[in-house]
């Protein structure tokens, strides 16, 4: 593979919320992002920021307040962000699949003080299901200002114009200070994360990281100078708002936003934009194989994926196809990217690794009796540190403690294992989460929706291999005793409170779980059937 010259060197700056001005000062000209037909250059992108902050003030969001946004990917919704972190106030995105059970457990744990949410999208609309949200966490005693985040309109929302309009009421000289007074160790996103028990976790990413994943990802990637991306992915997750959008920022690119990731109209959206750089997870990539190439696409030069390995076919495929691949692997609460594979990695590397560690975080891998783990060959979770990382989760102390090592490693929850030439394959988790189509599911928080159902006694969810969506949810169900459960009418019961990507593509009745001698559900048996599904 060629190697590539590295990027022009970009400043780190103190806050992921400098660079609009940053870029505005030296290419005022230069596109930021675009949706929805229209384009914003730099100079107009940085105005924008700004005057959303002002509304955002004006409205009463305060340093430490919390900004709920619940949106596809548009570029309000990016600059909401950005708007929330300049103030020193703390972003919450909401992904617009979540059910209002969802939409609910999240504002519970965020308080935010200010709610924008698209009016609808795919024919569903929101502020109604926000309201029964609020309803049912009772957090109308916190007084949330709503707010509809483009057009549209809905009732008690102020209409976006009308928001950004008050803002000239804003003071300046407090609004200035405020900015002025943010630091770069500060947080400016939470990304919720679920774990174990099944309730949401938000990690609290720094502005210092966001910053750093911008710098570091691009020299790694050997991203063209004013990188262009497709910024079609989530904004509620790191990949989205930090891997795409913010990597593009930082070095003076361009986000061409997208309502959705869609398989059927990426190729076209990637020429229409001409896109040099993509970053996805493997689903889009694995359908994309084979369809495109240098001539197809003259613009794209680099393709990077992360959140799961990309088969060594495809990686093969894209390779003959003239583009540079890049690999990385990294998680919300280390925010940076923890390795990258070599500009020249073989493309066996590139399959079955996710490259090597960034020098300067000190990537170390931890035996489950809290040794560290020299020899290559050796399992061990990986830990990292770097003063970047994740802040810790908001307003859970007990779960910010258990995500370090008592001295103050960041613990990933992955186990690794170092190839001989220093490579890190990543070879099982600690917890039982799975991603299917890239979005993470934690069996937990599954199971407890289907545990609410009157007939069932017990669920257990393991992940199952699935050629279309990587992995895909398997649910073992054991009714209350006399009672009879139909599959289906459980995956209706299952819909009304999960995203889509959560619902159990299986779902089986057993008379009892199998059991191990501890009295703990044999995860290993479940899962040992779920994979005799796909083999039937
Ligand atoms: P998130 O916090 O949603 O970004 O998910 C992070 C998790 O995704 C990591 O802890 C890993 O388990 C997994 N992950 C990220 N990148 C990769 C990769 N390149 N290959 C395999 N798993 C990955």
């Amino acid at each position: 593979m060629a190697t590539r010259p590295l990027p022009p060197e970009v400043p780190t700056l103190p806050r992921i919320s400098d660079y609009p001005a940053y870029w505005a000062a030296r290419t005022p000209d230069a596109p930021a992002f675009s949706g929805h037909g229209r384009t914003w250059a730099y100079a107009e992108a940085a105005a924008e920021v700004d005057r959303v902050a002002a509304a955002l003030w004006r409205a009463g969001v305060r340093p430490g307040a919390r900004v709920a946004v619940l949106s596809v990917p548009r570029v309000e919704a990016f600059v909401s962000f950005l708007a929330t972190a300049r103030l020193g106030a703390i972003w919450v995105g909401i992904n617009p699949r979540y059910t209002v059970r969802e939409i609910g457990v999240l504002l519970a744990d965020a308080r935010p003080s200010l709610i924008a949410s698209i009016s609808d999208f795919e024919g569903r609309a929101f502020p109604p299901d926000i309201d029964a949200a609020l309803d049912a966490t009772g957090l109308w005693a916190d007084r949330p200002v709503r707010v509809v985040l483009g057009p549209g309109e809905a009732s008690g929302y102020l209409p976006w114009e009308e928001f950004l309009a008050a803002g000239a009421e804003a003071d300046a000289g407090e609004v200035g200070r405020a900015v002025a007074a943010v630091t770069a160790d500060q947080p400016a996103l939470i990304v919720y994360t679920s774990g174990t028990t099944g309730t949401p976790k938000g990690a609290l990413l720094r502005h210092s990281g966001l910053v750093r994943l911008g710098i570091v990802e691009a020299r790694e990637f050997r991203v063209p100078p004013a990188p262009r991306y497709l910024g079609a992915a989530p904004l509620n997750h790191v990949g989205g708002v930090g891997d795409i959008a913010g990597v593009a920022l930082v070095n003076g690119g361009y986000t061409a936003f997208r309502d959705r990731s869609d398989p059927d109209t990426f190729l076209d959206d990637l020429r229409a934009e001409r896109i040099s750089v993509v970053f996805t997870g493997p689903v889009i990539l694995i359908r994309l194989a084979g369809l495109i190439d240098r001539t197809v696409l003259p613009d794209l030069e680099v393709i990077g994926w992360g959140g799961a390995p990309l088969p060594l076919a495809t990686v093969r495929t894209l390779a003959e196809a003239g583009f540079a691949l890049s690999t990385t692997y990294g998680s919300s609460e280390a925010t940076v990217s923890v390795t990258y594979s070599d500009a020249d990695a073989d493309l066996e590397t590139l399959a079955t690794t996710v490259g090597r560690p960034d020098p300067e975080l000190d990537v170390r891998l931890r035996a489950p009796d809290g040794t560290w783990v020299t020899d290559p060959g050796v399992e061990g979770e990986v830990t990292l540190r770097h003063p970047t990382v994740a802040a810790g989760y908001w307003n859970r102390e007990d779960a910010t403690a258990a995500l370090f090592t008592e001295d103050g490693a960041l613990r990933t929850g992955d186990i690794g294992v170092f190839t001989e030439d220093g490579n890190l394959r990543l070879v099982g988790r600690i917890s039982e989460m799975f991603k299917s189509g890239g979005y993470n599911v934690y069996p937990r928080e599954v199971e407890l929706v289907i545990e609410s159902h009157p007939h069932v006694r017990s669920a257990v969810v393991v992940s199952r291999p699935d050629p279309r969506w990587q992995e895909v949810g398997v649910c073992f169900v054991e009714p209350v005793a006399g009672a009879s459960v139909d599959p289906d009418h459980l995956r209706d019961h299952a819909r009304t409170g999960l995203a889509n990507y959560k619902v159990p593509k299986d779902i089986i009745v057993l008379d009892t779980l199998p059991l191990l001698p501890n009295e703990k559900v044999d995860r290993q048996e479940l899962k040992r059937r779920a994979r005799a599904l796909l083999d039937r």
